[in-house]
This record gives structure tokens, sequence and C-alpha cells, in this order.
């Protein structure tokens, strides 16, 4: 497996194979000197808009670029790898924080005001976009409509609908849409051993970068203990609480995880469930496409909401969120067996 490093120092600042018209189209633009003062690069999660963003500010402030892209040898470059480059700024969620303080950008500000040191550009990138809260946005609205001097925002937003539509008024949009299949499993195949690539990208939404790091840590593991909780439940092995008292990881993936199911279950309701993507799955999909499409829709619903809440930065008890989650869980599948039952009877009655 190539790791990140190790690809950074073979080919550096380049962007992914699926971003290279987005990449052309700002590249042009640079050279032109026309790039906007405030870009916004929105899509779902996980197709590298991050990476793409660190490439275009490598561009931005290296001092002699080849081809379009970054050098990697001049001053300007060493210390944007070195994370030393006094005219580059990331604004993030700081740890265990969904988001970005009015501290933060009150820094942020300060920092776009000053005059550039090398060369005289300067760069923020303000990753995610949507992590901004009202106070937050406020405060740097002043820098996004007067820039000062030669600076560029790269704002990074996973949910632009959630951003104040003050601050995404003001940005350029770029959309990264989920890539083509075949583009993302050519990328994805020699980084993986251990696990078919497509189930990785199935697991990951589509989203490349995604599929990657989930062979990072136990996510995996989790999910598909997760699928086997749920087999359980519907099966009346396992009671609902005692699985919310278990669930240990993110409320947010587990909803996102959950829904996935559910919309493939419905989606498999009409084409057959794809079994040999992975064998702790397969059965529960079989489960969700048994589902009647009326409350498997319902349910779907409910997952959204709930997945907008988990967004929206609100505090949340996370415990009985799990439990109503699981609770509502065991009545779907309870309802979809009762149905299907009177179904079945009816049928029956008929013949
Ligand atoms: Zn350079």
């Amino acid at each position: 497996m190539t790791t990140e490093t190790e690809a950074a120092s073979v080919r550096p600042s380049v962007a992914y194979s699926w971003q290279q018209a987005q990449w052309q189209r700002l590249a042009d633009l640079h050279r032109d000197r026309r790039l906007p003062h405030a870009l916004m690069l929105a899509g779902p999660a996980g197709t590298g808009k991050r990476h793409f963003a660190d490439c275009l500010a490598a561009l931005l402030l290296c001092l002699s670029p080849v081809n379009q892209v970054a050098c990697g040898r001049c001053k300007g470059c060493d210390l944007v790898r070195a994370g030393t480059h006094p005219d580059l700024l990331m604004l993030q969620p700081e740890e265990k924080s969904r988001v970005i303080k009015i501290s933060q950008v009150r820094e942020a500000t300060d920092f776009l005001a000053k005059t550039g040191q090398q060369g005289g550009r300067k760069v923020a990138l303000i990753q995610p976009a949507e992590a901004l809260n009202v106070n937050a946005a406020n405060a740097l609205l002043k820098s996004l409509e007067e820039p000062a001097g030669d600076t560029t925002l790269i704002l990074v937003s996973h949910a632009p609908s959630q951003v104040m539509a003050t601050i995404r008024s003001r940005c350029q949009l770029v959309d990264f849409p989920i890539p083509e299949t075949s583009v993302s499993l050519a990328w994805l195949a020699p980084l993986v051993t251990g696990h078919k690539p497509e189930y990785l990208l199935h697991c990951a939404g589509g989203a490349p970068v995604a599929a990657r790091d989930l062979l990072q840590g136990d996510v995996l593991e989790q999910r598909q203990e997760l699928a086997g909780w749920l087999q359980a439940i519907g099966q009346a092995r396992i009671s609902p609480l005692d699985v919310a008292a278990k669930l240990s990881g993110d409320p947010l993936q587990t909803v996102e995880w959950m829904l996935q199911w559910v919309q493939a279950g419905i989606r498999a309701a009409v084409t057959g469930v794809d079994e040999g993507l992975n064998e702790v799955e397969a059965p529960l999909l079989e489960a969700l496409a048994a589902v009647p499409e009326q409350i498997g829709f319902r349910f779907m619903d409910k997952l959204m909401q709930l997945k907008r809440q988990l967004l929206s930065n609100v505090a949340l008890n996370k415990q009985l969120l799990q439990e109503e989650l699981m609770l509502d869980w065991q009545a779907l599948m309870k309802q979809s067996a009762l149905l299907q039952q009177s179904r079945q009877q009816m049928v029956n009655g008929l013949l």
C-alpha cells in the first residue's frame, strides 16, 4: 500500500485523476490572474476536496510553478510542505469539536488583514465551511466582502446547503461530484489488500478517498458488527437497548450506514441483492428488500431527519438518540413482518 507521504513525495501537489477538469479551470484562471478571491469546493465527503484544496494552496504559494502545478522545490513549496508557511492559514474545528469557533475566525481575519510575507499572496483554507456557526460566519463576512491585498479563501464544504447563504453567495462554487465507479476503482484497487475494492467503495457511498480511509482503524469491523446486530434485533435475538448500549462509534456514522442499507434495500427490492458484495451484509439487505416500500421510505425520512439534526451541531443526547434509533429499527422490522404476513394470508385466502 502506498502511504500518503510516499505518494506526496513522488507527485507533489497533483490533484486526483477525477479532479482534472476542475483543476484545469482554476489553474487557467490563476495563470490569467482571474482567480476569484473566494472559492467553495463543494461535494460529498470523501472525494478528495481537501487534497485538491491543499494542491491549490500549494500552487498559489509556489514561486515558480511547473505546468500549472506547484514545483515542489522553491522556498514557498518548502514552507507549505513543512506546514510553516506564514501566508497559509488553516481553519478547521479543533479536536473533538464540530464547530469553528469565533475566536478562530478572528485569528483568521487578523491574518487576512496583514500583508503577505513571502511574495505577497495569502491563502486561507477553511474546512468544512458548514462548521462556521452564525457568529463565526458573520465575523468572516467582512474578509469575504473586502479582501485585503492578494488573498484567496478556499472553503471546503461537504454540505453547501448547510453553509450560511451570506457566505455561500460570496464564493465561487466549484462542484466535486462522486466520480465514476470505474475511475474510483482504478485508483482504489492498487491501494487495497484483504478487501474487495468494490465493497469498500460501496461502503463509502462511492467516494474513493473515504473508501481508502475505511482501511484505517476498525471502521469496517464496526460497520459489520452493526449489520449483525440489526439482523439480531429483527430476529428478536437481542434487545434494541442492549445494542444501543454497545454502539461506540459516531452516531452520525451509524445513521449514515443505516440510511445506506435502507436505500440499498429499497433498490434491492427491484433489482435483487448483490450477494457478492459482502456476506455479512447480504442477509440484512435481504431483510430490508422485503420491507414494504411505504414503510421503508418512511423510515428513510426519519433517518434523513436525524442526519440533518446531527449535522446541525445542536447538542443531542447520544445515548437517547441511539436507543430511539434501535427501537425504531425494531418497530420497522416488526411492522414489516406483520405486513408481509397479512399479505401472505390474503394471497392464501384468494387461492
Ligand atoms: Zn514551488
